[in-house]
């Protein structure tokens, strides 16, 4: 079994093994070696692997898979062969590690805060490429977290962040660990490896974590939405966190900005404008709606005792378009309406039998009710329907 070297170091970025095994890898140009000891951590538990080298002579082979198999043997997946026997030298990218172990140890925090303040038992870390998330069961079986709980167990772990609170990791002996008050029952029964935080999180745990709580850095709540029953909370710490502060910092004062308003006042300032917006829509439908109309009544003439009213109206708004319609076909009486805006608008009054699904499919792509129909079609479908009318008639 590979003697695992990060157990007793989390910050072991460099180290020297020799080869034990080595056979191809899963696709051409791999191979896989397993080391009689190594700093590599392999996927599991929901933290990733390491990435890195193992160089021997000028020869530097690049790590780019760890993982364990049943046997405990932590297999790395590198570029070129490396034969058994050979001394490596060994070099984790510290700068994934590190981000690596910001997030898994600021879950355990978030985790233990839960239990501790909520009641609700943690299931599953999965830490991606932005965010992580865990699942959450509560007692009551809720699916979601208010407002204030969010903030309250940000507070939380972030005061304990910043008390900067010894990390420790160690593998009790059978009789210590019965003892011990763990947050939930170990999923191992052999090798049990134990991380207490302060006095306020103890677990068992494989992975690798922060030397003390300051090291997490930083953990904000990104959501805590309903999933399969439980809820699902995703978070950022360390330096995603600091990158997103920026982030938001940086959009907050490009609108605050182009509102004109503090940062604080960003969301009532966005309502009123979004309200000014939806009136003065209102009002340039209205004063266009009656802008058509008037054209309307310009356009009408009589036929076999109908209004026909014919007309193209380019650039125009299809809502005012369609009040127009309804209000002209309302008032009127005994009239017929052909229009051609940013669509073809076919409408008869209730007294008029012609019917206008059957006309505009005629003349153009579209359809709809007898009394009123539109499609897609260029304005001179206009004239060509007005045709169709005057020559068969209007009933
Ligand atoms: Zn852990």
């Amino acid at each position: 079994m590979t003697e695992r070297l990060y157990y007793d170091d989390a910050y072991l970025w460099a180290f020297d093994a020799v080869v034990t095994s080595v056979k191809n890898g899963k696709r051409p140009g791999e191979w896989e070696v397993t080391l009689d000891r190594s700093a590599f951590y392999p996927t599991s538990g929901g933290q990733p692997f390491d990435t890195g080298t193992l160089g021997y002579g000028k020869v530097k082979a690049r790590v780019t898979d760890v993982e364990a198999d049943a046997e405990g043997e932590v297999i790395h997946t590198v570029d070129r062969e490396i034969p058994a026997g050979t001394a490596v030298h060994g070099e984790i990218d510290g700068a994934r590690r590190t981000d690596h172990m910001e997030q898994h140890g600021g879950e355990h925090m978030l985790a233990g805060a839960i239990w501790e303040k909520l009641g609700g038992t943690t299931i599953g870390l999965h830490l991606g490429q932005t965010e992580s998330s865990i699942d959450v069961s509560m007692p009551d079986e809720r699916t979601h977290l208010t407002d204030e709980e969010i903030l309250m167990l940000e507070n939380t772990v972030n005061e304990r962040i910043r008390m900067d609170a010894p990390i420790r990791c160690w593998f009790p002996e059978k009789d210590e660990l019965k003892k011990l008050p763990l947050r939930k029952a170990p999923t191992v029964t052999e090798h049990v490896r134990i991380v207490a935080m302060g006095d306020f999180e103890m677990v068992a745990c494989g992975g690798t974590h922060p030397a003390s709580t300051g090291r997490i850095g930083l953990l904000k709540i990104i959501s805590a939405i309903p999933a399969k029953g439980k809820i699902r909370v995703s978070f950022v710490c360390g330096g995603r966190a600091v990158s997103l502060f920026q982030t938001y910092m940086r959009f907050a004062d490009k609108a605050g900005a182009a509102l004109s308003c503090p940062v604080e006042k960003l969301s009532s300032a966005a309502a009123e404008l979004k309200y000014r917006l939806s009136e003065a829509e209102k009002r340039a439908n209205r004063l266009e709606t009656r802008e058509i109309l008037a054209k309307m009544e310009e356009a009408g003439e009589e036929i076999s005792g109908v209004t026909l009213c014919a007309f193209v109206l380019p650039e125009t708004d299809g809502k005012a378009v369609t009040a127009a319609v309804s209000e002209y076909i309302s008032a009127k009486g005994r009239a017929v309406l052909l229009c051609a805006g940013e669509r073809l608008t076919f409408a008869r009054s209730a007294d008029v039998k012609t019917d206008m699904n059957e006309l505009i499919k005629r003349v153009a792509r579209g359809g709809g009710r007898p009394d009123m129909a539109s499609g897609a079609g260029i304005p001179e479908c206009v004239s060509v329907a007005k045709k169709i009318l005057v020559t068969e008639g209007i009933g």
